[in-house]
C-alpha cells in the first residue's frame, strides 16, 4: 500500500521526500541468490520548511538513519523522491527544487555543499591522523572553496563559534572530551555555510550534562545560521526541545507526524504513547506510568500483517492483524496510522 503523501503547506519548504524506499536484498548461498529484503525504508514521506527542525523519532532498527542517508543519497534508495530547494544547481540563483535521486554523480555533488551530516559518535567521525583545523578544512579543500587568503579566518570563526578557542587548532581530536570533539564535529559540518544538516544522533554518544549544552549550541546555529534540521533520535526526550515537528518510525514506516508540542500532549499513536511514556518527568511526585511494549521491533525482512505493531499493541483488535492502517490526516498538520486513532484516549506529558 502506498502511504498517503502529505501536502507541504506553503511554499517555504526546503525538501520534499515523497514515497521513499530502501530495500537491502539477502542473499544467501554459494551464488549469491536473492531470497528476500530488509525493508529497512519502506514508503517514507516527509517535508522539512526552510529554518524549521524535524525530529525523525524510533527505536534501533526502525529505518530512521537509513532514511535521513538516502536523503542525501550515502545509500541509493530503491524507490521514491527526494526534492531539495538547490542554490547550487540554480541557474539565476534563485533556490530551484531537484530531485537529489536523479541527479548524477557530479550534482549530487554540488548539492552536498548545501547539505551537511553531524554524526553520532564524534570519536570515529573525526580523522585522529588530522589537526583540528585540517578536519574542519577538509570540505572545503573537497569541494574547491579553500582559498588560504580567507579559510584560515573563517575556520577560526567557526571554532570560537562553536565554542572552542583559536589555539586549539593545531591539536589533535584525542586531546578533547566527547563534547568537544562534538563542537568540532559540529564546526566542520558548517564549513561550506549549509542550509540543511542531517543531524544522527548527535547527542547519543554524549554525557547526559553534555548533551543539553550541545543542544543549546545546534539551536543557537539555527537561528543564527538559518538552518534547517533533521533531527534523528532514538527516545522522544532528546528532540522534545529542538524539533518543531517530530515524525515517529516503526519498522521503515512513518506511524505518527505532528507538531511538536501537539504529538506530546495529544499522541494518536500507541507506539507513540509508549515511547512517551518513557520519557522522564522532571516532577519527583509524579508516578511513572511507563508502558512496557512486549517483545522486540519487529523484523524488516518478515514484518507482521496489517499493522505492524500488532504484536506489542495493548490496544490491537482483531483488523489490526488483518489489514494495514492507512497514513491519514487527523488534525491540521497531526498525521497517524492506527485502525483506531479516533477512539482511543492516549495518554502525552
Ligand atoms: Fe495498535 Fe491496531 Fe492501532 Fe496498530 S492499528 S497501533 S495494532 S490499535
Amino acid at each position: 500500500m502506498t502511504a498517503a503523501s502529505q501536502t507541504p503547506p506553503g511554499d517555504n519548504i526546503l525538501l520534499e521526500v515523497k514515497g521513499l524506499k530502501k530495500y537491502f536484498p539477502i542473499q544467501k548461498g554459494l551464488l549469491r541468490r536473492t531470497v528476500g529484503y530488509v525493508r529497512a525504508v519502506d514508503d517514507v514521506s516527509l517535508y522539512l520548511r526552510e529554518g524549521e527542525t524535524l525530529g525523525l523519532v524510533g527505536e534501533s532498527g526502525c529505518g530512521k538513519t537509513t532514511a535521513s542517508r538516502c536523503i542525501i543519497r550515502l545509500y541509493e534508495p530503491t524507490a521514491g523522491e527526494v526534492w531539495f530547494k538547490s542554490r547550487t544547481l540554480s541557474d539565476n540563483g534563485q533556490p530551484k527544487p531537484v530531485n537529489l535521486v536523479n541527479l548524477t554523480r557530479e550534482e549530487i555533488t554540488k548539492v552536498r555543499q548545501e547539505i551537511a551530516m553531524i554524526f553520532q559518535d564524534p570519536i570515529n567521525s573525526l580523522n585522529p591522523r588530522m589537526s583540528v583545523s585540517d578536519i574542519i578544512a577538509e570540505p572545503m579543500v573537497i569541494h574547491g572553496k579553500y582559498d588560504p587568503r580567507h579559510s584560515e579566518e573563517v575556520i577560526v570563526n567557526l571554532l570560537q563559534r562553536v565554542g572552542l578557542r583559536p589555539d586549539h587548532l593545531r591539536r589533535y581530536p584525542h586531546e578533547f572530551s566527547g563534547g568537544q570533539r562534538q563542537r568540532i564535529g559540529i564546526a566542520r559540518a558548517l564549513a561550506l555555510n549549509p542550509r540543511l544538516v542531517l543531524c544522527d544522533e548527535p547527542v547519543s554518544a554524549l554525557d547526559v550534562s553534555i548533551q543539553a549544552q550541545t543542544l543549546n549550541l545546534l539551536q543557537d546555529l539555527q537561528r543564527d545560521f538559518n538552518l534547517s534540521y533533521i533531527f534523528v533520535a532514538h527516545d522522544l526526550s532528546v528532540v522534545q526541545h529542538i524539533s518543531d515537528r517530530v515524525a515517529v518510525m516503526y519498522v521503515g514506516k512513518v506511524v505518527e507526524v505532528a507538531a511538536s508540542e501537539e504529538l506530546y500532549q495529544n499522541p494518536l499513536h500507541p507506539y507513540t504513547e509508549a515511547l512517551l511514556s518513557a520519557v522522564p518527568k522532571p516532577d519527583p511526585k509524579y508516578k511513572s506510568s511507563r508502558i512496557i511494549m512486549q517483545g522486540d521491533v519487529a523484523d524488516p525482512s518478515n514484518p507482521p500483517s496489517g499493522c505492524y505493531f500488532h504484536p506489542r499493541c495493548r490496544y490491537a483488535v482483531d483488523l489490526c492483524k488483518q489489514k494495514t492502517p492507512e497514513f491519514r490526516q487527523l488534525k491540521p498538520d497531526h498525521w497517524v496510522s492506527c485502525h483506531r486513532a479516533e477512539e482511543l484516549q492516549l495518554v502525552g506529558i
